[in-house]
């Protein structure tokens, strides 16, 4: 990996962020609190991380000329998702820091380089095989077995873009429903549950991870998350010290997130990889409420190039995601007792659309697993 641009920051200065949607708010929140400034760039009018900045570009992300006026008015850039084009991140690369490094994107946009750059690095995955054909499919089955799960190499999320695949299924017609030329077939984890590390790095090398958290899905979105997740302290240690080796391998600097998988096997649970973020993430939302330092100001310390926080957690937290019609239920979370209510303030809900979430510090005991 290439070495991170030098950046270091001073009070006043303004941050790019591209993305407009929660997490870029939740991200543009964070800075002030520094003396730093924001200014979101989105093609959605209705960008939630709109509402909180004073300066927003609302524009494609292939319009050269916006680009271009927007890194001349920021001192380092940074981005909410990690689907950014490849020519965007190069056109602001060419004016101005953007960090995490754009290249770092190659890696992680694509199942498969992500997964061979893992396995690369001695950390275990699910197996998996590159698919793009029927026939190379019916040919991973055959190396993999079944059940097993295939995925779309580019743009997948919450669930889409992907399907399980089971004895008895037709391999040809979850092929052409996949609608792609390039997926991975993986093989079908039984996990104990699912835990993320939320990592931070410097510039300087310089690594910080908040405590492992445990996640639980419903209909392959996140719903909950707890931390501390319910495994021993030394599988604990092992799930950030894994975050911490890919973070250094990336030469990262900002906020990452590595899911994985808790595997029972023989020997005692292990831990398998299953994607990486990079950029903050839903399952680092308890840290706004449940920590001293949240993931979100973690990352802009990082790109500011100023020092890292020692986060400390406050206690059990739990942070539950209100999606869709959830939403209507905030008046009542509001009077619960110790719960934080965040509204990321998006129109209209819909099924699976992320409409804020609520932490509650000290509610949680956590399962053993
Ligand atoms: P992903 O888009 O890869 O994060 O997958 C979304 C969710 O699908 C994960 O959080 C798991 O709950 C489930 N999943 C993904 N891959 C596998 C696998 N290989 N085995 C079992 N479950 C999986």
């Amino acid at each position: 990996m290439t070495a991170a641009p030098q950046v270091k920051l001073k009070p006043g200065d303004t941050i790019g962020i591209l993305g407009g949607g929660q997490l870029g708010r939740m991200l543009a929140m964070a800075a002030p609190r520094l003396g730093l400034r924001c200014q979101v760039f989105s093609p959605d009018p209705d960008s939630p991380a709109f509402d909180v900045v004073l300066n927003a570009t609302c524009a494609e992300y292939a319009d050269v000329e916006a680009l271009e006026l927007f890194a001349n008015d920021v001192d380092v850039i940074t981005y909410e998702f990690e689907n950014v084009p490849a020519a965007t991140a190069m056109i602001l690369a060419a004016r101005r820091p953007v960090l995490p490094d754009q290249k770092i994107l190659e890696t992680t946009q694509d199942r498969l380089a992500e997964k061979d750059f893992v396995k690369r690095l001695g950390i275990g995955t699910a197996d998996y095989a590159d698919v793009s054909s029927a026939a190379a499919l019916h040919a991973a089955i055959g190396k993999i077995g079944l059940p097993a799960v295939i995925k779309t190499r580019r743009f997948g999320y919450d669930g889409k873009g992907q399907a399980i695949i089971r004895k008895g299924d037709d391999p040809d017609q979850i092929w052409a429903d996949l609608g792609t030329k390039s997926a991975i077939l993986e093989a079908f984890i039984p996990f104990s549950c699912e835990v993320s590390v939320i990592a931070a790095r410097s510039a300087d090398g310089n690594v910080e991870c908040f405590d492992v958290t445990e996640n639980e899905h419903r209909d392959h979105i996140l719903k909950i998350s707890r931390a501390p997740a319910g495994i021993s302290d030394a599988l604990a240690a092992q799930a950030r010290g894994i975050a911490g080796t890919i973070a250094n391998a990336l030469n990262y600097v900002g906020v990452l997130a590595v899911e994985m998988f808790v595997v029972q096997a023989d020997g005692g649970p292990k831990i398998l990889v299953n994607e990486i973020a990079p950029r903050v993430h839903n399952s680092g939302h308890w840290t706004l409420d449940g920590a001293s330092i949240s993931q979100f100001e973690q990352h802009i310390r990082a790109i500011a190039g100023w020092p890292l926080g020692k986060p400390v957690r406050h206690g059990p937290v739990t942070m539950t995601n209100l999606i869709g019609d959830d939403i209507n239920d905030y008046e009542q979370w509001l009077t619960v007792p110790g719960a934080t209510v965040h509204l990321y303030g998006k129109g209209p809900p819909r099924p699976g659309r992320k409409m804020g979430h609520v932490t509650q510090v000290g509610a949680t005991s956590p399962k053993s697993a």
